[in-house]
């Protein structure tokens, strides 16, 4: 028989699935990983809820998304402190601005038809969230050097292809994949060594959204080797994006 010890740990609940009428399994990323794979738990206790994100189909759309990401890159149970800390302040985040949006909407501060670009934010929080997931579990994008050749990127239209890592120089544009403009160049640089609180500032219009959201896609797509169904979720919710 094995030996049951009991612990007490904080996690954040990726997946619940009903098994029958009285059990159900429990996917968590835990603080601290452990080494059995399944654990019984025997009491919980609520610490946030993210009242405010449910309660606004694009943000909780947003937290499932994020939620999905990190089931499908970490698998082994290594600890992922960092991936932990990015999951937690990104649905907090999420649900500040829920919350923000509605008391915007009570106080009538947002305008009817006023032309407001909701979601910008939360999108280019997806896009960091991205961006960081895949460089915590080793899988960074060659932003500074030329994913091929090596030599240092210019500032100048260079192109990109996942399967290669990233950027590419204009001598190795027989690899380009796409072309990747010297504004999303600056932003994937500058979203990957900043801290979300500062990231956050940055405004962004719609083509630039879209362009960098097609990269960041590129290299989930080549990494999980398909699309996610939420993408096309999101994209529906988003009128900005089409
Ligand atoms: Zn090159």
């Amino acid at each position: 028989m094995r030996q049951q010890r009991s612990y007490s740990i904080e996690a954040i609940v990726l997946k619940r699935t009903d098994i029958g009428e009285a059990d159900r399994i429990l996917t968590l990323l835990l603080q601290i990983a452990l080494g059995r794979n399944l654990d019984i738990v025997t009491q919980a206790e609520g610490r946030e809820n993210f009242l405010h994100l449910r309660s606004e189909l694009w943000h909780m759309t947003c937290g499932f998304y994020l939620v999905e990401l990190v089931d499908r890159f970490v698998e082994d149970s290594t600890p992922h402190l960092d991936i932990y800390a990015l999951l937690l302040d990104a649905l907090r985040y999420l649900d500040a601005d829920a919350n923000a949006l509605q008391q915007q909407r009570a106080q009538g501060t947002v305008l009817a038809g006023e032309q407001v670009d909701e979601h910008g934010p939360t999108r280019l929080l997806l896009r960091y969230f991205e961006l960081h997931l895949l460089s915590s579990i080793g899988y960074e994008a060659a932003l500074q050097n030329c994913a091929h050749c090596a030599s240092e990127l210019r500032p100048e239209e260079n192109g990109f292809r996942a399967s290669l890592g990233g950027v590419l120089c204009p001598q190795c544009s027989r690899f380009w994949e796409r072309r990747l403009s010297l504004n999303v160049l600056k932003v994937l640089r500058f979203l990957q060594r900043s801290k979300w609180i500062e990231a956050s500032y940055l405004r962004l219009d719609a083509k630039l959204q879209a362009e960098l959201e097609a990269v960041m896609h590129d290299l989930l797509r080549f990494h999980l080797e398909r699309d996610l169904k939420s993408w096309s979720f999101l994209d529906m919710l988003n009128p900005a994006a089409s």
